[in-house]
């Protein structure tokens, strides 16, 4: 059984409740997690102050970022084990389990080094002043995390806050906790003041939204879907605590007559296909020129064919959606492309050994779908992409804007001008041209427009966020 980690130990809900832990590739429970309730934010947020109070905010920033450099050398000695807890808990083929545990290595290593590189400015006044400014940690955080990239979401939204000062009461997704308890201990072992790192398990509705009415908590990180994103928001402006919202997407990627074809097509297919899908930047809408609607679609769709399904154990390009619910939330979408008569190009194949009970769904690509059908407008969070055709590129921009999201953007062509007018003219906080996500690289700034969410975490930009400014006007005398 898995229990909550709070100052430094690992202790049980006050209620003494329970949630499974299902393994999505066979549909089976293995283990068991806290289900905790407002008692135990409430002790959290109490460990939490007072390690602010009393350890945290009296390090120094090079002390705070050794800390961080030694949690990130203790993660990569763990790296296969946390890969292996991910991939069970979560249904991840054995590659984006490993890659997952190596980003979050990153993610501690570039803060580590970027705690005391922060700092604020002095400012050229009037005759007789000095002003600056100090960048000041909020003190405690809340970082509620989703169960899509859990080590991923931790490392940037954890180490960010931490980095610039705050200490950490953390709510993973119901659905995928286990590497985040594990990687909490780690912390306790390479010396991480108790109270620093909190964990506490339990459903959103009571777990998450006791951390967002907590008056013990200055600030939240909250990574997760737009519905929740908008109830946590006004739970929280209700006390004048700040979030950062960093929300979903359907993000285009929009192939030019003039793109390197032969170099786009496996970068299209992962953008869709990684982590079956279940990416908020997954580049869920594929908008390409007519000259090459109908050769790119047969290139992509024998693609799609060749992709292949199952347990997560066997690493293959597609491991299974992380709960029932998510898989019947894909099968309602395409059943809804059935009734508008949206054609289906191409689907993968979900392998004979994947077990009946598991949430397989098969990588599948549609055309012709209409810009308004919600396939073009929701996020599935699941394999399905969907193609329309573009005329020119105002036409283009058009349908690339055509949603309430703004997340992330691919754009494929050679023409200099047009790869700058389009970075320009498309609304969404990145924007890859020739490649789609860069890598991941966890220095790049992240974040949405529109209904994709406010604020920024990875790269320095998020020690803005997770940090309050103070203006000093001394006068002299
Ligand atoms: P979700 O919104 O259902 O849950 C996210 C977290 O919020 C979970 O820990 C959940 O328990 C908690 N929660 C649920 N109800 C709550 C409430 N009332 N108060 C407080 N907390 C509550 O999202 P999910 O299904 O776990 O994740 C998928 C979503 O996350 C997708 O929309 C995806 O696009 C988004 N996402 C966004 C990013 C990004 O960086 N923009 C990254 C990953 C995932």
């Amino acid at each position: 059984m898995q229990l909550n980690y709070i100052a430094n130990a690992s202790v049980r809900s006050t209620s003494g409740r329970t949630l499974p832990v299902i393994d999505p590739s066979d549909g089976q429970t293995y283990d068991e997690i806290q289900r905790s309730d407002a008692h135990d934010v409430d002790a959290a947020v109490t460990a939490a102050r007072q390690c602010y109070e009393s350890v945290w905010s009296k390090l120094s920033a090079a002390e705070r970022g050794r800390l961080l450099m030694r949690l990130s050398a203790r993660i990569a000695e763990h790296v296969d084990e946390l890969a292996a807890i991910e991939q069970r808990d979560c249904g991840k083929p054995t590659k984006q389990a490993r890659a997952d545990a190596l980003a979050l290595v990153r993610y501690f290593e570039f803060y580590g080094g970027a705690c005391d590189k922060f700092h604020g400015e002095t400012i050229p006044y009037q005759e007789g002043y000095t002003v600056f400014t100090w960048r000041e940690a909020y003190g405690v955080v809340a970082n509620i995390i989703p169960w899509n990239y859990p080590m991923q979401i931790f490392g940037r939204s954890v180490g960010g806050a931490l980095a610039a000062g705050n200490v950490c009461v953390v709510k993973p997704s119901e659905d995928a906790c286990l590497s985040l308890l594990r990687v909490a201990q780690l912390a306790a072992e390479v010396g991480f003041p108790a109270g620093a790192i909190n964990i506490v398990t339990g459903y959103g509705h009571e777990v998450g939204d006791a951390m967002a009415r907590h008056t013990g908590i200055d600030h939240i990180s909250f990574t997760g879907s737009p519905r929740v994103g908008t109830i946590i928001q006004q739970v929280a402006s209700e006390r004048h605590c700040p979030v950062t919202l960093e929300l979903g997407g359907k993000s285009p990627q929009i192939i030019f007559a003039d793109a390197d074809l032969d170099a786009a097509i496996p970068v299209v297919i992962n953008a869709i296909v990684q982590n079956a899908g279940q990416t908020c930047s997954a580049g869920s809408r594929v908008l390409i020129h007519q000259a090459i609607y109908e050769p790119l679609l047969e290139k992509l769709g024998v693609a799609f064919s060749n992709l292949r399904v199952g347990p997560a154990a066997m690493d293959l390009d597609v491991g299974p959606l992380i709960r029932a619910t998510q898989q019947q939330r894909v099968w309602d979408f395409l059943s809804d492309a059935q009734v508008a008569s949206i054609p289906m190009v191409a689907q993968g194949r979900i392998v004979d050994e994947a077990p009946e009970a598991g949430f397989y769904q098969a990588p599948t690509l549609l055309r012709d779908v209409p810009v308004d059908h919600r396939l073009a407008q929701e996020e599935v969070f699941g394999p399905v992409l969907s193609a329309m055709s573009f005329r020119d590129e105002d036409h283009a921009v058009e349908l690339a804007n055509a949603t309430q999201f703004g997340l992330v953007a691919g754009v494929w062509t050679r023409d200099g001008g047009r790869q700058l007018r389009m970075a320009r003219r498309v609304k969404s906080g990145q924007v890859f041209v020739n490649n789609y996500g860069a890598g991941g690289g966890v220095e790049l700034p992240f974040g949405g427009y529109k209904a994709s969410g406010h604020g920024r975490e990875k790269g320095f930009e998020a020690l803005y966020g997770f940090t309050q400014l103070k203006t000093v006007a001394i006068r002299q005398i």
